[in-house]
């Protein structure tokens, strides 16, 4: 496997240059746009790695499948479910569109505004017990007992994350949660700061691929009809508003994140990750796509 990663980079890296690390968190815009990492794990537990492989930068958006993975555990599908639909929507990750034109209830947990409500279901006496469960959840799935958040990157979310704060309010106002829209706003940016290496995320990868099941000590660390939901989700919806065209060139369930990770689940197969932070016009990273692309066409992983 080692070569065809290694394969891989030399494919993507005459796309590092193109794209753009996201700015609209003042934080992000520092990445330094020329890191390319690629690591796939197997289901054996191996895991093989080319470039900044152990690099940590902020989950962002793939934090969603751990917010969704800790309500799951904590309430139950039927509780998170009323709280947040199940259908794609082709609109941008933080459109409020929806939110006043169709259904007040957020379309799926994979959009900023669905993940804002599943965090409300995940319950705790303040937002420190809160976020300790999803860094729990997040620690046991990466395989590190210490994944913090990054400090600097949350105070830059916390500053600039109005329109965040508008969809929390928008919500709040249609009766979808209740309690402190800051309080669940301090959770959910704490969540997008959780640092992580493209290592971790490959090894996360392979427990979504594996049913739930650790591929280092065969535990169950995520219920066997919760991880079928998460992968379904990261189907359906996992790419932003590309989810159907990466469906297509890809046909991987992924997730990605702004700050440049995407992290793949090739069920019963392996788990595959990808960093590099400059992002096309959807926030999926630029390179993250085309290695992603050259490796399940090499492999033939497409799930259709
Ligand atoms: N923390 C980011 C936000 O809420 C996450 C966005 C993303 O990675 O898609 O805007």
């Amino acid at each position: 496997m080692q070569h065809i990663i290694e394969e891989a980079y030399d494919y993507t890296k005459k796309w590092l240059g193109k794209g753009k690390a996201a700015d609209y968190i003042p934080e992000l815009a520092k990445a330094d746009v020329n890191d390319l990492a690629i690591c796939i794990t197997d289901l054996g537990g191996r895991t093989e790695s080319v470039g900044e492989s152990k690099k940590k930068f902020t989950m962002q958006s793939i934090s969603k499948l751990i917010i969704l993975i800790t309500a799951l555990k904590d309430v139950g599908f039927d509780e998170v479910f009323k709280r947040v639909g199940m259908e794609p929507t082709g609109d941008p990750f933080n459109s409020i569109i929806r939110l006043e034109t169709m259904t007040s209830k957020p379309m799926n947990p994979m959009i900023n505004a669905g993940a804002i409500s599943v965090t409300t279901c995940i319950k705790g006496e303040n937002a420190e017990e809160r976020f300790e469960k999803i860094r729990e959840t997040a620690s046991v799935l990466l395989g590190d007992p210490d994944i913090t958040y990054n400090k600097d990157v949350y105070k830059s979310e916390t500053a600039t994350g109005h329109r965040n704060r508008a969809l929390a309010y928008m919500m709040l106002s249609s009766g979808i949660f209740d309690g402190s829209v800051e309080e669940h706003l301090e959770v959910y940016f704490k969540a997008c700061s959780m640092m992580v290496n493209c290592e971790e995320l490959s090894l996360m990868g392979a427990v979504l691929a594996n049913d739930g099941v650790s591929p280092i000590n065969g535990k169950l660390l995520i219920e066997p009809f919760h991880n079928r939901v998460v992968r379904s989700l990261m189907t359906t919806c996992g790419m932003y508003d590309a989810s159907g065209e990466f469906a297509m060139r890809v046909g991987i369930p992924a997730k990605s994140g702004v700050g440049g990770g995407i992290m793949g689940a090739v069920p019963s197969r392996m788990g595959i990750a990808v960093y590099s932070p400059a992002l096309d016009e959807k926030g999926n990273s630029y390179c993250g796509i085309k290695a992603m692309e050259y490796i399940s066409s090499v492999l033939d992983l497409s799930i259709f």
